[in-house]
């Protein structure tokens, strides 16, 4: 019966000449499908399959985008846009035996409702004919023009799901699969859904995060291996919004890089660092402050670079020679060239140049020869398993030899523990920072340690 029903809708759909569902037939025309009405039917069309569904059938719909249409129209215009669009709706109706709707709904996105085959793996089997579809290029004016798409599944469960509920779930998965980098599947699944709405909302609290005075610096120090003598110390942000717990840098530097908050957030931490700092006359001994250095995400370089320039500069006077910037070395290698030109800016700024997480990146000793640095920090995933590991005690023994060749200082993240402070110092480390030395505190106690010198400054390695 159910079986008869959906044929019922399928000829609906693609067999009768004025519906503007009909696919087949689609000719220059088809620009006229787009709009409200497509959606509208498509939902009527999903229910009437959704109510005939018998037991043990399963149900998708799928939103469709196609990641690099606005470029095909800005390259290639309008008209041989349009083209590819009716090409793409053809391959997917000749190519995907099992699908029982096609509806172009705007732009470059498309849904779709398909039957699973009855196997285990008929999703993946799905998703590959939908994928493989742009294997190929479409071709416009005899010109081949090569597509990749981003794909959103959502299951239907029976005749009680809401089409419109579906529908949505699909295409904020298609959209998960676009933020992700494009060409992919994404299948929604309901804590997918919760995360997305906690991250809108996150973000939308971390706005208001520098007006309400919910940022702070937390400051973790770095000590010189060889006296253990606290040299540095790296600012930490936190984040206390109202009403809830502390919330990651983790989690909320992530969205802060996304939605560009990493800017202002950014120029708020340079500025806290060079208050703090201006205020800091160590009271015994003749000490100096030590040397600071601050997290910098390449989308501050990106977005601010102006602004980022300014707040260095600023900085850079009311800490001369002792402010250093610690950006990610994977970030760096995407584009190498610019990389290399910011690298001398800071240099020149007289900021000192860390790389940090290094290690992790692809061509991680290639960079240090490469670009332009003044230390490297060793990714706390190396000092971890230093112990248990003669092929990372050898990694981190060779990246620290060729640093020392290069005139590149080298500190250890990480260390938790005596016996990983002791091999690093036999490997010839410079300096170290982790939870063993000490972990991150407000400035007011880093502080009162430095300069009695106990125990952060004198804590010897033989202790556990
Ligand atoms: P990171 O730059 O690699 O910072 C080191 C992280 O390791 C810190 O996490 C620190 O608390 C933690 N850590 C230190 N010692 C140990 C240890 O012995 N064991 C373990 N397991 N962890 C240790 P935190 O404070 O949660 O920061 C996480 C990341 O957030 C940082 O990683 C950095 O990438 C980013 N971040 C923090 N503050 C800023 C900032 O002001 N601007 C930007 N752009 N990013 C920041
Ligand atoms: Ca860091
Ligand atoms: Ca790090």
């Amino acid at each position: 019966m159910a079986h008869l029903v959906i044929a019922e809708i399928v000829t609906t759909m693609f067999v009768i000449s004025d519906n503007p569902l009909i696919v087949q037939d689609a000719g220059p025309g088809i620009k006229s499908l787009i709009g409200p009405a497509d959606r509208a039917l498509f939902l009527q069309g999903i229910g009437d399959v959704l109510a005939e569904l018998a037991e043990g059938r399963t149900f998708v719909a799928m939103a469709l985008g196609l990641d690099n249409f606005s470029d095909l129209i800005v390259a290639r215009g309008e008209a041989t846009a349009e083209i590819v669009l009716r090409e793409v709706v053809l391959r997917l109706r000749e190519r995907l035996s099992s699908v029982h709707l096609i509806v172009w709904t705007s732009g470059d996105l498309f849904v779709l409702a398909c039957e699973l085959a009855d196997s285990p793996r008929g999703l993946e089997a799905l998703q590959v004919s939908v994928i493989s579809c742009f294997d190929e290029p479409f071709l416009a004016a005899n010109t081949p023009v090569y597509l990749s798409a981003s794909l959103g599944v959502a299951f239907a469960t029976g005749a009680r799901d809401d089409p419109q509920e579906l529908l949505g779930s699909a295409e904020v998965a298609r959209s998960e699969a676009r933020r992700a980098g494009g060409r992919r599947i994404i299948v929604f699944d309901r804590p997918a859904r919760s995360n997305i709405a906690d991250r809108f909302e996150m973000t939308q609290a971390l706005h208001r995060a520098v007006e309400q005075h919910e940022l702070s610096l937390d400051y973790q120090p770095i000590v010189h291996l060889a006296s253990m003598a606290t040299v540095g110390l790296e600012a930490l942000l936190r984040w206390n919004p109202r009403g809830r717990g502390q919330v990651r840098p983790d989690t909320f530097i992530p969205l802060a890089e996304d939605s560009g908050l990493i800017v202002p957030i950014g120029s708020w931490v340079l500025g806290e660092v060079v208050e703090q700092w201006s205020d800091w006359v160590p009271a015994n001994r003749g000490l100096a402050p030590p040397w600071v250095t601050v997290n910098v995400s390449v989308a501050q370089l990106d977005v601010g670079f102006a602004g980022l320039a300014d707040d260095l500069l600023a900085a850079q006077s009311a800490l001369p020679g002792r402010l250093s910037v610690e950006i990610t070395e994977s970030r760096l290698t995407i584009d190498p060239e610019g990389a290399r030109a910011t690298l001398n800016w800071l240099r020149r700024l007289g900021v000192k140049v860390i790389l940090d997480d290094f290690g992790t990146g692809y061509s991680s000793l290639l960079s240090l020869c490469s670009f332009p640095v003044d230390a490297l920090k060793i990714d706390r995933s190396f000092v971890e398993h230093l112990l248990e590991s003669d092929r990372d005690q050898a990694i981190v023994g060779t990246i620290i030899d060729l640093a020392h060749t290069l005139g590149i200082l080298v500190i250890a993240e990480g260390v938790e523990s005596a016996a990983q402070l002791e091999c690093l110092a036999g490997l010839s480390c410079d300096q170290a920072q982790g939870f063993y030395i000490s972990p991150p505190a407000p400035l007011d106690e880093v502080r009162a340690a430095y300069e009695t010198a106990s125990p952060l400054g004198q804590r010897s390695m033989g202790r556990d």
